[in-house]
């Protein structure tokens, strides 16, 4: 039997965050990974999409060359060179994390974890028992399936096998227009699939404040998605050639034949292979229970990540891996407050936000005054021939505190980091209006819907 310190169960950002961590504070520490180290953000979710999309931008630019003064005739794409370079761009990322588990002196196990009790795990399938003082879960989420159509993996599929697959689909429906289904649809609708998107509710990114989702659609129909709100899938059905779908649209139903169906309709933590019983903790609605510290209902044991179901995003699982590691080492530490944890869809055009929507604030009680600063006058922008969307800033009346930001457009993905530290600091929109921002850049279109919040933009 090996013992240790501590013993992390998966290497995703959660996980290999986590593990880092640990043994940095001095405390013997192993990981335990199924499958390939930085888990599916870097294997199979945030990294590959993010590589195949910006393949997806370079052809976007190409088709506006002549704008540029380029013109060129017979340009071919080829996806499997994309394809390619998105494996690439992930085995790089994992030997980085290889090599910062090395070098921080985590030992690694090959292999599926189970509890035999509260202290000690098995891993299969090489039978390793690890004994250990303290337990980090971090195993992450699979997708879930339509309730009547499992997975093929060939016609009905997952956002895995769309990662696996070396060329898009002619024609799919691709179910939720949620963050993942949105970026699908971006990149193979870039690669010239003919994409249908089924929300069943009535915007787009239904999660962001109305206005941004309500523009993020308009510029996706815009783009030759087929987005379809207020819409149920009532049936799939594969076929010899192809898989049929039925969609309901209020009364109105319709058959469609497409080559793929990818569901992207959310998330099941991976709680139930680990044997948790036998260490008796607790699980609640699907996701693994825990406290502020990450513990959960046993003490020595903490669950980070995808697993606990709070919210499923990278930054989020290594934020509570670092929570989860300095309560191990004695260290307090703050909750998250996960208002204040941005939020990004990378599909054309980006979606970002932080804190709280319009509705939501409202819902809330505030007292809630708004103001927008559109990117169309933005000289930078401009410049860049890419001046769709808006800043939309959501702030207390009286107080003029930021509540929420949310922004759509190009690259709106990198603005709002400086949004999320208004969040994290209580900044008021004075605060913000004050302050001077680089030009040109697409960032003063913050600073100007602060000061339009302020009662005195310039260039409004
Ligand atoms: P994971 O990354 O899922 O890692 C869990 C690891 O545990 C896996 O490697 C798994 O093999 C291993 N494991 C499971 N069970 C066991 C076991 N019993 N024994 C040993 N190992 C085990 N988030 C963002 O913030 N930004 C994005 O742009 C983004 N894009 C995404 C795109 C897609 C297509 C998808 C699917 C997800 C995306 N996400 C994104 C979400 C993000 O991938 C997850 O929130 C994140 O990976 C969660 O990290 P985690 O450490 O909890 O779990």
């Amino acid at each position: 039997m090996d013992t240790y310190d501590v013993v992390v169960i998966g290497g995703g950002p959660g996980g290999y965050v986590a593990a880092a961590r640990t043994a940095q504070s001095g405390m013997k520490t192993a990981l335990v990974e199924k499958e390939s180290l930085g888990g599916t953000c870097l294997n199979w979710g945030c990294i590959p999409t993010k590589a195949l999309l910006q393949n997806a931008e370079v052809i976007h630019l190409l088709g506006r060359g002549r704008a540029f003064g380029f013109s060129f005739d017979n340009l071919t794409v080829d996806y499997a060179a994309a394809h390619k370079r998105s494996r690439q761009v992930v085995m790089r990322q994992n030997r980085r994390v290889a090599a910062l588990m090395k070098k921080s002196g985590v030992a690694i196990y090959e292999g599926e974890a189970h509890f035999v009790d509260a202290e000690t795990l098995v891993v299969a399938p090489s039978d390793v028992r690890l004994r250990a003082k303290q337990i980090i879960i971090a195993t992450g989420a699979k997708s879930r399936a339509l309730s009547d159509c499992p997975f093929d993996g060939k016609k009905v599929i997952n956002f895995r096998n769309a990662l696996e697959m070396t060329e898009t689909p002619e024609s799919a429906v691709i179910v939720g227009a949620g963050p993942i289904g949105m970026e699908f649809a971006t990149l193979w609708s870039r690669y010239g699939c003919r994409v249908t998107v089924a929300e069943m509710m009535s915007h787009a990114l239904p999660l962001e404040d109305a206005e941004i989702s309500m523009e993020a659609e308009k510029q996706f129909k815009r783009n030759g998605i087929n987005v379809k709100t207020e819409t149920l899938v009532e049936t799939v059905k594969p076929l010899d050639e192809g898989v049929s779908v039925t969609i309901k649209t209020g009364d109105v139903r319709e058959s469609i034949t497409v080559d793929t169906v990818l569901v992207a309709i959310g998330f099941t933590p991976n709680c139930l292979t680990l044997d948790l019983d036998k260490a008796h903790v607790a699980v609640l609605k699907g996701a693994i229970d825990v406290d502020e510290t990450m513990r959960t209902s046993v003490p020595h044991i903490y669950a980070i990540g995808d697993v606990n179901g709070k919210m499923g995003l990278a930054h989020v699982a290594s934020a509570q891996g670092m929570i989860a590691a300095e309560n191990i080492a004695g260290r307090t530490t703050k909750a998250l407050d996960y208002t204040a944890m941005p939020r990004c869809t990378y599909s054309h055009p980006e979606v970002a936000s932080v804190g709280l929507t319009e509705a939501r604030a409202r819902e809330m009680g505030h007292e809630v005054i708004t103001a927008v600063c559109p990117f169309a006058g933005n000289g930078k922008a401009v410049a860049m021939d890419d001046n769709i969307g808006f800043v939309k800033i959501v702030a207390e009346a009286g107080s003029e505190k930021i509540l929420g930001v949310h922004l759509v457009g190009g690259h709106v993905t990198e603005l709002v980091a400086s949004a999320t530290g208004m969040i994290a600091l209580g900044a008021t929109a004075e605060q913000v209006a004050e302050t001077v921002y680089p030009h040109p850049t697409l960032s003063e279109a913050i600073m100007e819907a602060a000061q339009a919040l302020c009662g005195h933009a310039v260039h409004l």
